[in-house]
């Protein structure tokens, strides 16, 4: 594959997420030269060449994965699948690229093949997102593309932007056949049964189900990294967010299940393993175990051959000293939380619906402070929520200072559809939003230099994901999430766990030298 190809293929399978347009990550992470680690629910990994996935289940470092069993290759599903062909286009989240990994299996088990791009492809399928107006404007525009083009191809709406618009898509778009919303994804395989047999409008836009996506095989695109939702939609209402009516009402899926699913991601050869929900936190086990998130999360650490388990995203009300208390006692849960506080100001947030106050805030930031390793914390935050004052801004500001965060993500606050606030008076300029988040972002940018100045001298655990084009440099994450380069003399490191000395550093960079191989037995977090 071209090396141009390659490089489109990655903006296609990894989509823009939309925070890099206006928050800290624009500048990106260290692999990619900028202020900040990536966001912790956007996928830093590596993607792939579709057609090289391994059929027979087993990892590759080189290529994408696919978990579980794939059905036989090239079953006809007759004229409306033609040669079932798919592209798959992914915005937003990690859930949503997670849910795409899913969505993919799901057709190759159904004998579709992917393909890298949409002229290739019978079958064009948007996996969208809504949470800012930008983003759902983005997937409009895709679909204007296919105006005159599209006669010969399905194209199929899925996600937040489906769920929002519903049939109204059919009306501004009415060469779109499926408009399906994330809520209905376990109904897939009907509409896709109407698809095939030649029906134009297909939908699924229930979001009061009980039940969450599960599906046999999962086509994974990150060969270090594997993600599972442990807890679907979201129950928070907060006064700005289009998820609980994008997603739908709070569901955990089974502990039995998830176990399930992290011994099989084990025998496919991966280690580190990343637990996703909205408020990954609020997880109840619904089935007779009746299992804590924080014991759920010691149990996915004792799964034989995990090394790593993370999580996100937290939500500061359900974040309790029981899940410090679990990373203290085992070193396999990462040294990282994310969570988003949104606003410093106990007004603003009262506004926003949600549901603790600054102080409270504040006393989980001293939960995470008082664990016996230190844990980094990122966070989320909105300027220009309605009726934010300049004084409501300097206590965001200055809970920067207090939290001392390892990452911030800022967001200027955009109005959306369905949401409690779009019904507040005394907006915000635009102008006033973009300086404040130019100030967040100098500030943050203090703070991270004098953060990573102090880890110069520092040896840590490095899970290595990344061979430079240049001559022996490597780069991995850290177990809090950071992204390190280093440089080594050894021949292959890739998926291996090292030590690696920190020697240099930057605002959102580490950079290092290798110092010894860590074997499972000797490995410490
Ligand atoms: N569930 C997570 C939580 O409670 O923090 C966040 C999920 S949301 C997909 C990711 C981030 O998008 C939020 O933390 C928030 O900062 C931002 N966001 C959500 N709605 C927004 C809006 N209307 N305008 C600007 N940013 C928004
Ligand atoms: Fe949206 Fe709030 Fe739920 Fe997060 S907790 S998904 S911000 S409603």
């Amino acid at each position: 594959m071209s090396e141009s190809s390659y490089g489109r293929l990655r903006i296609q399978m990894n989509k823009a997420f939309d925070i890099g347009v206006e928050s800290l990550s624009r500048s990106g992470g260290a692999e990619n030269g900028g202020l900040v680690p990536n966001h912790p629910s956007v996928q830093t990994g590596h993607n792939v060449h579709p057609s090289k996935f391994d059929a027979s289940g087993r990892i590759n470092v080189a290529d994408g994965v696919v978990s579980g069993v794939v059905a036989a290759p090239g079953r006809s599903f007759g004229d409306t699948a033609k040669g079932g062909t798919f592209f798959l286009e992914t915005f937003g989240c990690q859930m949503n690229d997670h849910d795409s990994e899913k969505v993919a299996g799901l057709l190759l088990s159904r004998g579709y093949r992917q393909v890298e791009t949409p002229e290739a492809a019978r079958m064009i399928l948007y996996n969208t997102c809504s949470i800012r107006e930008k983003a759902a404007q983005k997937v409009f525009s895709r679909l204007g593309e296919y105006r005159e083009r599209g006669a010969d191809k399905i194209i199929g709406v899925l996600g937040c932007v489906a769920q929002q618009e519903g049939q109204d898509i059919f009306k501004r778009a009415p060469w779109v056949s499926l408009v399906c919303g994330s809520a209905s994804y376990r109904k897939l395989p009907e509409m896709l049964a109407e698809l095939e047999a030649g029906n134009k409008r297909v939908t699924g836009l229930d979001n009061d189900t009980d039940e969450t996506f599960e599906t046999e095989i999962t086509r994974r695109d990150n060969p270090w990294r594997a993600y599972l939702t442990i807890i679907e939609g979201c129950d928070k209402a907060c006064a700005y967010c289009v998820v609980p009516h994008t997603r739908g009402p709070e569901r955990s899926r089974g502990s039995e299940s998830i176990l399930r699913e992290v011994r099989q991601l084990t025998e496919l050869g991966y280690s580190e393993v990343q637990l996703l929900g909205q408020t990954v936190n609020s997880y109840v086990d619904p089935t007779a175990r009746g299992m804590k998130f924080s014991d759920l999360l010691l149990e996915v650490a004792q799964v034989a051959g995990i090394r790593r388990v993370r999580f996100t995203t937290s939500h500061p009300r359900d974040f309790g000293a029981d899940i410090v208390e679990a990373i203290d006692r085992e070193p396999k849960l990462c040294d990282h939380i994310h969570l988003p506080v949104q606003s410093g100001s106990t007004k603003v947030l009262r506004a926003m619906a949600r549901t603790y106050t600054r102080e409270d805030y504040l006393e989980k930031i001293a939960l995470i402070r008082g664990a016996k390793r230190p844990i980094s914390i990122t966070t989320d935050i909105i300027v220009g929520f309605p009726g934010e004052t300049d004084a409501d801004f300097e206590e965001t500001l200055s809970m920067l200072d207090e939290a001392q965060y390892d990452g911030v993500f800022g967001f200027k606050y955009s109005p959306r559809p369905n949401t409690p606030s779009l019904a507040l008076n005394d907006p915000i300029p635009e102008e006033v939003k973009g300086q404040r988040l130019a100030m967040i972002q100098e500030k943050q940018r203090v703070i991270q230099t004098a953060r990573n100045l102090a880890m110069l001298g520092q040896e840590l655990d490095v899970f290595v994901s990344n061979k430079s084009r240049r001559e022996n440099q490597w780069s991995g994450h850290t177990t809090s999430n950071r992204v390190i380069s280093f440089s080594s003399q050894e021949r292959e490191l890739l998926g291996s766990y090292v030590r690696v000395k920190v020697t240099d550093s930057g605002t959102g960079s580490l950079v290092g030298a290798h110092v010894l191989e860590i074997t499972t037995g000797e490995w410490g977090g």
